[in-house]
């Protein structure tokens, strides 16, 4: 567990290896607010961290989803088992898909095959429906006294939210404010860069969104991949940047046939090495591939199901 301090918490969920998901816990008077869910496996995580802080299980007051991705929402419905007073908070065009997860487990099916679905997420449980919040837009969480913030903040998805947390002034982002991966810090500064993954990636609600949450001048943000970024306007300004400048590889190759994806991957691969390289890192170019390797595929994915959307 990382103790961020002013009663932010991050719990590594341990989804496919340490430092990759974060589950962060806010707490306030005894009571806990998570945001983002990891896995099923995540629970005892969650439970130990709780020991840790010598609270229970019944403290848990909200389990916050930023988006229903499985690696932020697949342990939703196995955290809401273990906290019996939790209420879900999601965005409304999240909350049936808690309720009723059928549709995300085909979905993730069909792409990973169930059996790999059942290793990454454990078994996704449903949600009861009295026990889900939809976060509309600034919607008002009321944890011990502490006011967290609901933002509708699409760009990444349409069904994503970011928090702030009015005492600190604090914003939990989810993936809107890109990945900042540990291995990547470089002489005490992070590197972050945007996911653009499938299948609702839209940049102007993307940059909209980040403008929302600098709105709020955060000292702080927290990205599920991984944990605390500070100098947050300086990571805005990248991000604005490498988020043009992925459309820009994307429309470069949208006529490319065959071999679309393939050029989308490895001009977003040239283009996050040279940002790294000027950033700082003693990694070579073949461990920045293989670091990135997961991310330059779901990024090349999505960019090119943005460009077919746009053809239609
Ligand atoms: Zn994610």
């Amino acid at each position: 567990m990382i103790r961020y301090g002013q009663g932010i918490f991050a719990v590594d969920a341990e989804y496919l290896r340490a430092g990759m998901a974060a589950i962060h816990l806010v707490v306030e008077k005894g009571r806990v607010a998570l945001v983002d869910a990891g896995t099923s496996h995540s629970v005892p995580l969650v439970l130990g961290a709780l020991g840790e802080l010598g609270l229970a299980r019944e403290n848990v007051e909200f389990v916050i989803l930023t988006h229903v991705h499985l690696d932020h929402a697949g342990g939703a419905g196995a955290m809401m088992a273990a906290f019996p007073n939790a209420r879900l908070v999601v965005h409304p065009r999240g909350a049936r898909h808690m309720i009723d997860p059928g549709k995300l487990i085909e979905g993730a099916s069909a792409v990973y095959g169930a059996d790999e679905v059942r290793k990454l997420y454990g078994e996704i449980l449903p949600v009861p429906a009295d026990r889900v919040v939809e976060a509309t837009h600034q919607l008002e969480l009321d944890l011990a006294g502490r006011k967290l913030v609901c933002l509708d903040t699409p760009g990444h998805a349409k069904h994503h939210i970011c928090v702030v947390d009015t005492q600190t002034g604090h914003v939990f982002t989810g993936d809107t404010f890109g990945i900042c991966l540990r291995e990547l810090d470089w002489e005490g500064k992070q590197f972050v860069f945007p996911t653009t993954t499938p299948v609702q990636f839209d940049p102007a609600a993307m940059h909209a969104s980040i403008d929302l949450v600098m709105s709020y001048q955060p000292d702080a943000v927290y990205l599920t991949h991984f944990g605390q970024v500070r100098e947050v306007a300086a990571k805005a300004a990248e991000l604005h940047r490498l988020i043009d400048a992925q459309v820009a590889v994307a429309l470069q190759e949208a006529e490319a046939d065959p071999g679309r994806h393939s050029r989308i991957k490895e001009g977003l691969a040239r283009l996050l090495i040279n940002a790294i390289r000027a950033h700082g890192t003693d990694l070579s170019d073949e461990q920045l591939r293989a670091l990135l390797a997961v991310d330059l595929e779901l990024n090349a994915q999505g960019l090119g199901v943005w460009l077919d959307s746009r053809a239609r």
